[in-house]
């Protein structure tokens, strides 16, 4: 490292792109630098290894796949510790981080053929003479562009549906992970030699920019919703079709016949796992009245025993530490009280565990994404009022829900894509299940089946079987045939059901 890096934040020298440790400030890696006419070339090797990737069909695209699986398996503690290196986070969140990518890879090589595989579909009325054909064709070239929180599995969800649906990759990893992120490319290519299927290039959000424009079809993006919007912009101008995975500020209701222990257990993992720096990472609880004092109280002691440069890391983008200053302190000056942390919780690069009471509703802790290991629990009267308030949200990411006669009532009416009852994050560690948001939280499906059929169009084939016998799409028809096709539109859906 020479003397002008700061801690954590990524610079270019001589075209390479250097990450270092946010903690001790060490270097992690160097990459080369992409630019606008390299991230093109990149697009078009990319075209011709999807038209090799596509011709090796859904069996020969997963035994590939799972030997790709195997070798990160194999070489998982090496992975866990360069995400260690570039992040700061333990190296056991690595290692747990890796192996909920290496489940969604696995699903996905797995059931692509289920999922995606061609079928025919029953005829119908206007076209009896004709069978239905549906396929799902991928797009050539998927683009991308993924964040640092979470190096190894946000990006690998949507590259695993991408590749198990035909596709070639050109993947941007975020500056701050470039070297997980070339990882991730190299180990691929090592069980992928042929051609260059999954293709990674470097750099800051102009290069995101210029893989935006550069003819891919489609792009899967996991990031700030600021920079979702600009990347929504860049597709429009070519309707390149996206996929948005954004920021939340998800919420954990507690009801009244909750187990208060594994809710203030689960409620102190959700929000400060990874330093806080989770998209889906809990940053506000509603607790009801009956169980409040007891649930506050009971997440005060396990979150004070966390400390902080161990089970809590640095905080990763040293920019993010000022962010979470502000949201403390305007939580503090607008009434809200400190039951743990505070003010001065937040000690460069590290913040350590705050949970914050009585915050109003119009402060910034509430409002927006901290990204950091803060906690506001507030005080509702009832369910109702804890689901009206962990809906006034912009975002809808996840959530969770705390209870049992009416956890899953209450989680169905969460305004977010994901929920999980009566623990948090969970729906992450499963494969088959979709996971995306709504509102400022984006949209599209990443994981699952849905997750699959994101990166393929739905092709639909008619085919001619025979002759018509009741001709109803043609200028040959007779009156009287049409009359026939009215009389059986009639006998199959004209009574009333
Ligand atoms: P970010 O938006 O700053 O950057 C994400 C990626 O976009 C990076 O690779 C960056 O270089 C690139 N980029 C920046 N400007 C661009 C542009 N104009 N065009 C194209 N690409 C551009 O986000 P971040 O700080 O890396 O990640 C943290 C954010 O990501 C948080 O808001 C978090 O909630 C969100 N996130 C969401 C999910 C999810 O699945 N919904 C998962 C992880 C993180």
């Amino acid at each position: 490292m020479t003397a002008t890096h700061v801690p954590g934040l990524p610079v270019i020298e001589d075209g390479q792109l250097i990450s270092t440790n946010p903690a001790t400030g060490a270097e992690a890696g160097r990459v080369p630098v992409a630019d606008e006419k390299a991230v093109n070339a990149a697009v078009e090797r990319a075209r011709e290894a999807a038209a090799w990737w596509q011709g090796l069909g859904f069996d020969g695209r997963k035994t590939r796949m799972l030997r790709w699986r195997s070798l990160i398996v194999q070489r998982i503690e090496e992975l866990a510790a360069l995400t260690h290196s570039e992040t700061g986070k333990p190296l056991t969140d690595g290692l747990i981080e890796a192996t909920a990518a290496v489940e969604h890879l696995d699903w996905a090589a797995r059931n692509a053929k289920r999922v995606l595989g061609p079928r025919r579909v029953r005829t119908r009325l206007l076209v009896a003479e004709h069978s239905g054909h549906l396929e799902y064709q991928p797009f050539g070239v998927v683009g991308v562009i993924g964040p640092w929180n979470y190096p190894i599995v946000t990006p690998v969800g949507p590259i695993s549906g991408a590749l198990a649906a035909g596709n070639a990759i050109v993947f941007k990893p975020s500056e701050y992970t470039p070297v997980v992120g070339q990882w991730l490319a190299d180990t691929f290519a090592e069980v992928v030699p042929e051609h260059p299927v999954l293709q990674v290039v470097h750099g800051f959000g102009d290069v995101g920019g210029a893989l935006c424009r550069s003819g891919v079809g489609k792009v899967a993006f996991t990031g700030s919703t600021a920079t979702a919007k600009k990347v929504m912009a860049a597709c429009a101008e070519n309707l390149v079709p996206v996929v948005l995975e954004a920021g939340g500020k998800d919420a954990l209701i507690v009801d009244d016949d909750a187990d208060v222990n594994l809710a203030a257990e689960a409620a102190v993992w959700g929000a400060m796992t990874n330093a806080g720096q989770t998209c889906i990472g809990i940053e506000r609880v509603y607790a009801v009245e009956p169980v409040y004092d007891r649930f506050v109280e009971a997440v005060v002691a396990k979150a004070g025993k966390l400390r902080t440069g161990e089970e809590i890391g640095p905080i990763t983008m040293p920019k993010q530490l000022d962010i979470i200053r502000d949201h403390i302190e305007d939580a503090l000056a607008k009434g809200g009280r400190a039951v743990l942390g505070g003010a001065d919780a937040v000690r460069a690069p590290y913040v350590a565990p705050t949970v914050l009471v009585d915050v109003p509703a119009d402060s910034s802790e509430i409002r927006e994404e901290t990204f950091g290991p803060t906690l506001t629990i507030t005080r509702v009267r009832d369910a109702d009022e804890a689901v009206e308030k962990a809906n006034d949200t912009a975002y809808g990411l996840g959530g969770s829900v705390f209870g049992k006669r009416n956890a899953i009532r209450i989680a169905r009416r969460l305004r977010s894509g994901m929920v999980a009852v009566n623990g948090t994050l969970t729906f992450v560690g499963m494969g088959n299940l979709p996971f995306g948001g709504v509102g400022e939280s984006g949209f599209g499906r990443i994981h699952g089946a849905d997750g699959l059929r994101e990166f393929a169009r739905a092709k639909a084939i008619t085919v001619r079987r025979g002759p018509s016998l009741l001709p109803a799409m043609t200028f040959e028809r007779t009156p009287a045939q049409v009359k026939q096709i009215v009389k059986a539109l009639r006998l199959l859906y004209g009574r009333k059901p």
